[in-house]
This record gives structure tokens, sequence and C-alpha cells, in this order.
């Protein structure tokens, strides 16, 4: 038998990339060992205002970002669509490509996972990939199976870099414990079922939003980004907008 792919999938709308999406998609990668990170923009986010950055400037400033990390990958999938990018049509499309649900990983935040059951089509979505939440200033992991009681007995706590030996299924490598205050599931991880692991890694405190009013307000986004990304903003001088970056907020 063939070991299966480990692919992390980054979505958002990236408006810009900055330091805490890095540090999240980093910690995923770690902590579960994944071989390749796609980190794909999206074309019109649902449940929030229409980016300010075009998709062009969003994905240059994507692929800046992660320029000489090993294993991150931008993909444009979601930004050839037209009209509204949801998560559930993205892993559809991957597994029309030929990836299996248990070969994906959706990294996400845990102030967006929150949220989940507004997602489209919910809460089949859950069964398409395996989830990675990362931990985000003020909302604590270890929070989300009291928040998420429905989802709980899904959830495996994992070590930010725990990493697992190689070619061995997940559920032989002790990767992922029960959440403390989580029932144990009688068969801990089951091949033919997709987890929500629950990584507990510090990200910056950053959020695109911070970012788009920083610059309007023409201070400095240093450290906020990638060197290459803050110049990017400069030299085409990105969200300089005061009206724009207020609007676009949210999250
Ligand atoms: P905005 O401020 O415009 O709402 P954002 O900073 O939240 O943007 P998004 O592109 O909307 O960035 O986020 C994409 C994904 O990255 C989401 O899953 C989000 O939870 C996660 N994320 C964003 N910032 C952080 C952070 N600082 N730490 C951990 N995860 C993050």
């Amino acid at each position: 038998m063939t070991a299966r792919r480990r692919v992390g999938i980054l979505g958002g709308t990236f408006d810009p990339i900055h330091c805490g999406h890095l540090d999240a998609g980093t910690a995923a990668l770690a902590a579960l060992d994944l071989q390749e990170l796609l980190v794909l923009p999206s074309n019109i986010p649902p449940h929030r205002p229409q980016p300010v950055a075009s998709g062009y400037h969003r994905f240059a400033m994507v692929a800046l970002a992660i320029s000489g990390r090993r294993g991150w990958r931008a993909l444009d999938l979601e930004l050839r669509d037209d009209g509204r990018s949801y998560t559930s049509d993205t892993l559809q499309r991957l597994h029309d490509l030929g990836f299996h649900a248990q070969e994906l990983f959706f990294v996400v935040g845990a102030d967006a996972f929150l949220e989940i059951a507004t997602w489209k089509n919910y809460p089949e979505v859950l069964n398409l990939a395996h989830f990675a939440v990362v931990s985000r200033r003020g909302v604590p992991i270890g929070d989300l199976p009291a928040r998420l009681p429905a989802l709980a007995e899904r959830m495996r706590a994992i070590a930010p870099t725990a990493g697992r030996p190689k070619d061995r299924p997940l559920h032989e490598s002790g990767v992922g414990h029960a959440v403390q205050g989580v029932p144990e599931a009688s068969d801990p991880i089951r091949m033919h079922e997709t987890v929500i692991f629950l990584i507990d890694a510090t990200t910056a405190d950053v959020s695109a939003t911070a970012i788009r009013v920083a610059r309007a307000h023409r201070e400095s986004i240093a450290g906020m980004v990638p060197s290459a990304v803050c110049q990017h903003i400069e030299q085409h001088a990105l969200y300089q907008d005061v009206t724009a970056a207020a609007e676009a907020g949210g999250g």
C-alpha cells in the first residue's frame, strides 16, 4: 500500500498575508508532519466585505511571503473562479483532482473555526478533510470543546512540534490525544474518519485589518508582515484609503 500524502491547505483573504498566517501554517506543518502547505487566496470570501487589494496583488503578496519556504506553495484555484469561495467547494475540487479526505489538512485559525456552523455544507464539510485549528490570541484552543460541544468528540489536541514517525498510520503514531474534559472516543482515530486537530501554538498577534488601518493612518507595518510584503505594499501604495480599510474590517 502506498503511503498517503499529507497536504495542508491554508485558505484566507490574505488582504494582506501577515506573520500570523505564516505562524499558523508553520505550526500546522510541524505538528502534523505535513509534506506540503498550499496557500489559497480566496476570490470573494463569504460572510465578509470585499477585499481591498485585488486578487492579483493578494496572490503576489502570498508568493512573496512564502518564497524560500520549503513545502509552501501558492495556489490560484479559488482566484480562478468567479463568485464566492467556499471551503467545501474547494475541498471537493481537490478531491476531484485526486486527493483523499485523509490526505488533506485544512488549516484554520480558532477564531474562524468558531463560525464553522455558518459555513456552506456544514457539517459535511468536516468530512472532506482533517481540520487543523490553530490558536489565535483571544481564542485559546482549550476553549473550543466547550464552545463547540457538538464537535468535541472529534477534537484531538496535538503539541505544536509533535511531528510523526514517517510512513506510519496516524492512529499508530500517537499523534493527537483526547482534549481534557472531552470523553475519549472508544476507537481513538480511525482511518476512515477525519479529525479536528487542535494546535496550541503561539502565533503573532496580527490581523490584516490592523495592517490596513495602520497603513491608512500612515503608520509603520514593519514586523507585521514579511519585509518583501511590506515592500510590495509600499511600492504599490496599497491600503492608503482610510474608508476602504475600515469597511473591509471585521473578519
Ligand atoms: P481580517 O483582519 O481582514 O479579518 P485576518 O487577519 O483574520 O483578516 P484572514 O485572511 O481572514 O486574516 O485569515 C485567514 C485564516 O488565517 C483564518 O483561518 C484565520 O483564523 C487565520 N489567522 C489569521 N490571523 C491569524 C493569527 N494571527 N493567528 C492565527 N491564525 C490566524
